[in-house]
């Protein structure tokens, strides 16, 4: 029998980030790979702990409030040479809201207090007195819903969440965005980008759970961490009857 496959997951900092039941995330991965006989181990690593480079296939980051974000930035500047070698060595990431913003260069926060950021995306974050929050719908970038048409058959081409930020994201010129915003605030509120992509990595503001409701996206990412496990992607089509039915109602309430 050929040896049983085992992804590693990396859970950062997940006593000071994990908003809106960011870690439904984790648990979506961890179901979605048992139904294939993908084992899954999961690390939390959080403040004062070393991350080991070459050992994560996959990244979760969730959310967080600003004065979390404040003690995890100073942390995470330790970390940011290992996280980054892993992520040009083909690891996949997805990223959240608060997790996301410290995945760019800075983000200010509306006292004007800059917390510095590893700059993983091309990308800054400045805090503002809007408070964006609702239901998000968002058109998958083609370059990227291409890539996960290959992965899952008969996908959607749209991502469903649930936004609650002050943050403004803004990216560089070249830094493509996850996608484009249909309803919600995405990004900013002004140039109908959401998130951002760096290779395998991806920042959104896609609370929610997000995965248990875009199984699509759940399979890219775990198509991604098997790719950089192995090179060798394989993953049977699950029945997702009722993960698409959540994708649809949510999406029916951003109308
Ligand atoms: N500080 C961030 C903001 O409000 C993060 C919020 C979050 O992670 N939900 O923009």
């Amino acid at each position: 029998m050929a040896p049983r496959m085992k992804l590693t997951l990396c859970h950062l900092y997940p006593d000071l980030m994990d908003t809106y039941g960011d870690k439904g995330n984790i648990l979506s991965i961890i179901y979605r790979c048992q139904k294939r006989s993908i084992e899954v181990k999961v690390e939390q690593i959080t403040v004062g702990q070393n991350l080991k480079s070459n050992v994560y296939d996959l990244f979760f980051f969730g959310g967080g409030q600003d004065k979390a974000q404040e003690i995890v930035a100073t942390d995470l500047a330790q970390k940011a040479q290992s996280l980054k070698e892993s992520i040009d060595k083909g690891a996949a990431l997805l990223s959240i809201c608060g997790g996301y913003q410290l995945l760019q260069k800075y983000f200010k926060t509306q006292e004007g207090k800059q917390i510095e950021g590893i700059g993983l995306f091309d990308a800054y974050t400045l805090g503002s007195t809007e408070r964006m929050i609702g239901n998000l719908l968002v058109q998958i970038n083609p370059k990227i819903q291409t890539e996960i048409s290959t992965v899952y058959p008969n996908s959607q081409p749209q991502l469903i969440g649930f936004e609650n930020h002050s943050g403004k994201t803004f990216l560089s010129e070249g830094t493509e965005p996850l996608g484009t915003v249909l309803a919600g605030f995405g990004n900013n509120g002004q140039d109908k980008l959401e998130g951002a992509v760096y290779k395998n990595a991806f920042g959104c503001y896609l609370h929610g759970s997000l995965l248990p409701k875009n199984p699509h996206f759940a399979d890219y990412l775990i198509a991604k961490a098997l790719e950089h496990k192995s090179g060798n992607v394989d993953l049977a089509p699950l029945n997702d009857d009722i993960e698409w039915q959540a994708h649809k109602t949510a999406i029916q309430r951003t109308h």
